[in-house]
């Protein structure tokens, strides 16, 4: 896709999430689109090339109000900063390396509706159940080893 394209379709999203579409939104809903799981001093680097002088606050609040509107999904791994994903929806579950803090998606366990119906929800209507499985990556299985 270009980069024509892309901005394209982040100011798509963006309205169709009812979103005022502006540069930032577009920028920083671009940076984390298809990059896996950012934090948000990643998200300002990578959007600092398009919108020089963006604050690491600004960020946050941009990334804040994606999140709530569903475009950006919020993980927050214990001791690891909050970090942000254009995947949302499919309730998949992470993968947490303990050594080096690399994450990945694993698909839902059993498949989706058994992990949102826990066998006793304690009267909750559950919408989302968060899974983080813990160990070490291929990386770091390889210089443990080594
Ligand atoms: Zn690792
Ligand atoms: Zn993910």
């Amino acid at each position: 896709m270009t980069t024509e394209a892309h901005r394209d379709d982040a100011a798509a999203r963006l309205r169709a999430a009812g979103l005022k579409v502006t540069a930032p939104r577009i920028a920083v809903l671009d940076a984390v689109s298809g990059h896996g799981h950012l934090d948000a001093d990643a998200v300002l680097s990578r959007v600092a090339g398009t919108l020089p002088g963006t604050s690491l606050q600004s960020v946050y609040n941009v990334l804040g109000a994606l999140t709530d509107a569903g475009l950006l999904r919020r993980i927050e791994p214990a001791e690891s900063p909050a970090l942000y994903e254009s995947r949302t929806g499919d309730n998949h579950h992470h993968v947490v390396c303990t050594r080096c803090r690399a994450v990945a998606d694993v698909d839902c366990v059993v498949g989706e509706p058994p992990c949102l119906a826990p066998s006793d929800a304690a009267g909750f209507a559950i919408h989302t159940a968060e899974v983080t499985f813990w160990g070490l990556c291929a990386d770091c299985q390889r210089e443990v080893a080594g």
